[in-house]
C-alpha cells in the first residue's frame, strides 16, 4: 500500500489527526529529531530523542521477547508442537554476490521520472498515487450531483471552488499547472467531457490531462509534475541500495552495498545455525538493525526514510507444513500488535492479491495501519510472508554451497522404531516489521486531543511501550515531601528502570508537572503531599482518564508492576 492519501473512499472514520501537531508535538518532547537538524537536515534521516530512543527500543524489545525468547507468547505451533525461535546478528555490509543472489541487485531498482523543470523525482509507479494528492480538490469539483435531462446523476462543477483553490493554495503548490493559471481553460475542458459523457465521469487520470503543462492556455496532454506541472521525462530504473566500497581502492572489486533488509543476513547462516545450535525445523531465526534504501520520496517522518530498522523473523519449516505456519504467523503478528494498543478500525490485516504476489509466495499479508497522512487509506508496518524455498535455493546456487536440510524424524519407519530420513529445501515464513514505522503508528495511535483537559495533548502509549513509566512529584518542594519523593523514585527505578525513566520533578504548579507528562506519555503520576506525611498514602493520576485515587505509599510498586505489563 502507498503512503500518499488515495482519492477519497467514503469512511465512517473519524477525522484525521494532524501530523503537524504530532510532528511538533515529537520535536516538543524528544521524540523524534530531524538528523543534522542544525545543518538544515538531510531528507530521508531521522534522529530519535531520549524519549523516542526509548520507545523504540521498548518496541524492539517486546519483538525480540515475544518472537525469539518467547515467540508467538507460547502458543503451540499447527502441529501442536512448541514453537523454537533463536537470534542472529549479521552485518550491514555483506558480500556483493549475496545481493545478485537474493535478486536485489538487478531487481531492487524503482523506475523513475525526472522532471526537467524543478528537478523532482517521482517514481513512476507511485505516479497516479502521487498525483492523488489533488485528489482532495479534484473530489470536492466533482461531488456535487445534479440529476441530468435524462434522469441519470451527473457531476456539477463546482467552479467558485476551483478559482478559489487555483487563486490560493495551488498557486503555492504547483504554480505552472495549467490549473493554477488558467483554471477558466480547464474548467470548459471538463464541463464539455462531462456534458458529452455524463454518465461516466472523467477519472483522475483522466483529469491529469487537464492538469498540465506549463503554457498559458493550454490543456496539457502529458503527465504533469505534480509539484510545478512541467511534463515529467520517461521512466528510468534507479537504484535503491546505497553503494560504497570496502578496501584502499575504489574499484568496481571492492564495490559494496548497504543491506536493504535484515533477512539476507539470516539465510546465509541457516546451515551455520543449525550446525551450531540444537535447533531443529521448524524453527526461526530473528534478525533485527539498520537497513538502507536510497528512497526516490522519503516522506511522512520515519514512515518513508532511506535509513531504518527492520525486525525480521524468518521461520522454516517442512514444504507440506509451510501455509499453515504462514497462517499460524500471520495471525500472531495481528494480534501483537493489538497488544501493544494498534487495534480497531485503524488496523487491518490485508491478505495480497494472486496477481500482487512474487513468483515464489504461496501468500503474503500485510498487517496494514491508518496513519493520519494515509487516511482514509493504510500504510505498511509490517509484511508477513510465505517466501517458499526461495532464498534458500538461491544462496546454495549461488555459492554452491548445499543448504537443504536432513530431517530425521521424517521419512519411512525403521524396523528398530527410527526413522529414515527426508532431505529437503525448507520452506520459509518471514514475518518482516518496520520498527520505525511501528513507533509512529504507536505515537500517531497515542496521540489525543480532549479539549476537556486544561492541558489537551495527551500521548497515550501502552504501558509496555512508554519511555517514561512512572513520574514521581513532591507536591511542594518542601516539609519533607521532596526526601520521601526521591526515596519512592529510587525504590521504583530499581524495579522499573530497565524499560524506562522514573521521572521525578519538584518544579511548577503541578498541573504543569502534570501536562507534561501526559505529552510525553508517562502512564501513571504518583503524588506526595502533606497527607503523605501523615497517613502514609499517595495520589495516582491516571493519564488516559485524568482520575486520582489515593493509595498506600507501600502499595505503589505493587501497582505500577500489574499495570506496566
Ligand atoms: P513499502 O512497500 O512501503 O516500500 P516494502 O514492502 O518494500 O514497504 P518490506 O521490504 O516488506 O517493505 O520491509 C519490511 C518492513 O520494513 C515494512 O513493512 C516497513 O515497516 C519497513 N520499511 C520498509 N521500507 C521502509 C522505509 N523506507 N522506511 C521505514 N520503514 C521501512
Amino acid at each position: 500500500m502507498s503512503d500518499t492519501p488515495v482519492p477519497a473512499a467514503p469512511s465512517s472514520a473519524a477525522a484525521p489527526k494532524s501530523m503537524d501537531a504530532i510532528m511538533a508535538l515529537c520535536k516538543r518532547r524528544g521524540f523524534v529529531f530531524q538528523a543534522s537538524d542544525i545543518y538544515g537536515g538531510i531528507n530521508g534521516f531521522w534522529d530519535y530523542g531520549p524519549l523516542g530512543a526509548q520507545l523504540k527500543k521498548n518496541l524492539r524489545d517486546a519483538w525480540w521477547q515475544d518472537m525469539v525468547m518467547n515467540p508467538a507468547w507460547g502458543r503451540k505451533g499447527p502441529g501442536g508442537e512448541r514453537v523454537r525461535c533463536v537470534p542472529l546478528e549479521t552485518c550491514i555490509i555483506q558480500h556483493p554476490k549475496v545481493w545478485e543472489a537474493s535478486g536485489h541487485l538487478a531487481g531492487f531498482a524503482d523506475p523513475m521520472r525526472k522532471c526537467p523543470g524543478c528537478g523532482h523525482f517521482v517514481r513512476a509507479d507511485q505516479y497516479w498515487d502521487t498525483i492523488a494528492q489533488w485528489s482532495e480538490w479534484f473530489n470536492s469539483l466533482l461531488q456535487e450531483y445534479e440529476p441530468s435531462v435524462e434522469g441519470t446523476q451527473h457531476p456539477r462543477i463546482n467552479a467558485e471552488r476551483l478559482f478559489k483553490w487555483a487563486r490560493g493554495k495551488g498557486k503555492r503548490a504547483a504554480p505552472n499547472l495549467a490549473l493554477v493559471r488558467t483554471p477558466e481553460v480547464v474548467l470548459s475542458f471538463v464541463a464539455e467531457r462531462i456534458a458529452s459523457q455524463p454518465a461516466s465521469p472523467p477519472d483522475l487520470k483522466e483529469m491529469t490531462q487537464y492538469f498540465g503543462t506549463a503554457q498559458p492556455g493550454a490543456t496539457g496532454l502529458q503527465q504533469p509534475c505534480p509539484r510545478c506541472g512541467a511534463p515529467l521525462g520517461e521512466p528510468a530504473p534507479f537504484k535503491l541500495m546505497f553503494e560504497t566500497y570496502a578496501g584502499l581502492t575504489q574499484s568496481e572489486d571492492n564495490r559494496v552495498y548497504l543491506r536493504p533488509e535484515t533477512a539476507q543476513g539470516v539465510f546465509l547462516h541457516f546451515k551455520n545455525v543449525v550446525d551450531s545450535t540444537r535447533v531443529r525445523v521448524p524453527f526461526g531465526i530473528g534478525n533485527t538493525g539498520r537497513s538502507f534504501r536510497n528512497e526516490i520520496t522519503p516522506r511522512n517522518l520515519t514512515y518513508r526514510s532511506r535509513e531504518f530498522e527492520q525486525a525480521e523473523l524468518e521461520f522454516f519449516c517442512h514444504p507440506d507444513e509451510s501455509m499453515a505456519w504462514y497462517t499460524f504467523w500471520r495471525d500472531f503478528r495481528m494480534d501483537w500488535w493489538k497488544s501493544l494498543g494498534l487495534a480497531g478500525e485503524n488496523l487491518i490485516l490485508r491478505e495480497h492479491a494472486k496477481d500482487e504476489l512474487s513468483h515464489y509466495s504461496m501468500g503474503t499479508s500485510d498487517v496494514e495501519y491508518r496513519f493520519p497522512f494515509t487516511a482514509p487509506g493504510f500504510g505498511e508496518l509490517e509484511g508477513i510472508a510465505h517466501r517458499g524455498c526461495y532464498d534458500l535455493t538461491q544462496h546454495q546456487t549461488h555459492s554452491k554451497v548445499k543448504l537443504d536440510y536432513f530431517d530425521t524424524t521424517r521419512g519411512e519407519t525403521l524396523p528398530n522404531g527410527g526413522k529414515k530420513g527426508e532431505r529437503y529445501m525448507p520452506h520459509c515464513i518471514e514475518p518482516a516489521a518496520g520498527l520505525d514505522r511501528g513507533a509512529l503508528a504507536l505515537i500517531c495511535e497515542g496521540y489525543t486531543v480532549d479539549p476537556s483537559r486544561p492541558s489537551p495533548e495527551i500521548l497515550k502509549l501502552h504501558p509496555r511501550v512508554a519511555p517514561i513509566k512512572a513520574a514521581v512529584f513532591p507536591l511542594m518542594d518542601k516539609d519533607g515531601m521532596p526526601e520521601v519523593a526521591e526515596k519512592l523514585t529510587d525504590d521504583l527505578f530499581a524495579k522499573f528502570g530497565k524499560s524506562g525513566f522514573i521521572e521525578s520533578d519538584a518544579k511548577q504548579s503541578i498541573g504543569k508537572r502534570y501536562a507534561r507528562m501526559d505529552e510525553a506519555g508517562c502512564p501513571f503520576c504518583f503524588t506526595i503531599d502533606g497527607d503523605t506525611l501523615k497517613d502514609q498514602t499517595v495520589t495516582v493520576r491516571d493519564r488516559d482518564t485524568g482520575k486520582q485515587e489515593r493509595i498506600g505509599i507501600d502499595k505503589v510498586s505493587g501497582y505500577l508492576g500489574e499495570r506496566l505489563g
